[in-house]
């Protein structure tokens, strides 16, 4: 989607930094990072949210957590523990309108997933 800024990050229009890329999946460091470990995993292809999965886009999306555990393990938090969460829509708080994944880890993240 020409408007999107995830998009952009995917065909690489605007800088992020880096972490891990294939075919369908791109991860790169959140720009403002709630955690020392902040990352975000998308699918390259466009999709708003877990609601909108096109097949083709849920079998890359299905290989998210394993990607997730490579990246935690080469950030250092495998051991001490990480959290994987996608916000979907209003109420979860979705502020940009295509699909990713949060990677938090480095420090605890607390009990409460939801205040
Ligand atoms: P959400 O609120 O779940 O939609 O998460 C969107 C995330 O995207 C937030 O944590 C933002 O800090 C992050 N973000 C916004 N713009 C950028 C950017 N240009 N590069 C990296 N992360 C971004
Ligand atoms: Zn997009």
């Amino acid at each position: 989607m020409d408007d999107c800024l995830f998009c952009k990050i995917a065909r690489k229009d605007i800088p992020a930094a880096l972490v891990y890329e294939d075919d369908h999946l791109l991860a790169f460091k959140d720009i403002f990072p709630q955690a020392p470990v902040h990352l975000l995993i998308i699918p390259k292809a466009h999709c708003e949210s877990l609601g909108d999965l096109t097949p083709e886009i849920a079998a890359a999306t299905a290989r998210i957590p394993q990607v997730a555990a490579k990246l935690a393990a080469e950030q250092g938090v495998q051991a001490s523990g990480w959290r994987l969460l996608s916000n979907n829509g209003p109420d979860a708080g979705q502020s940009v309108f295509h699909l990713h994944f949060h990677l938090l880890g480095g420090k605890p993240l607390g009990a409460k997933l939801c205040v």
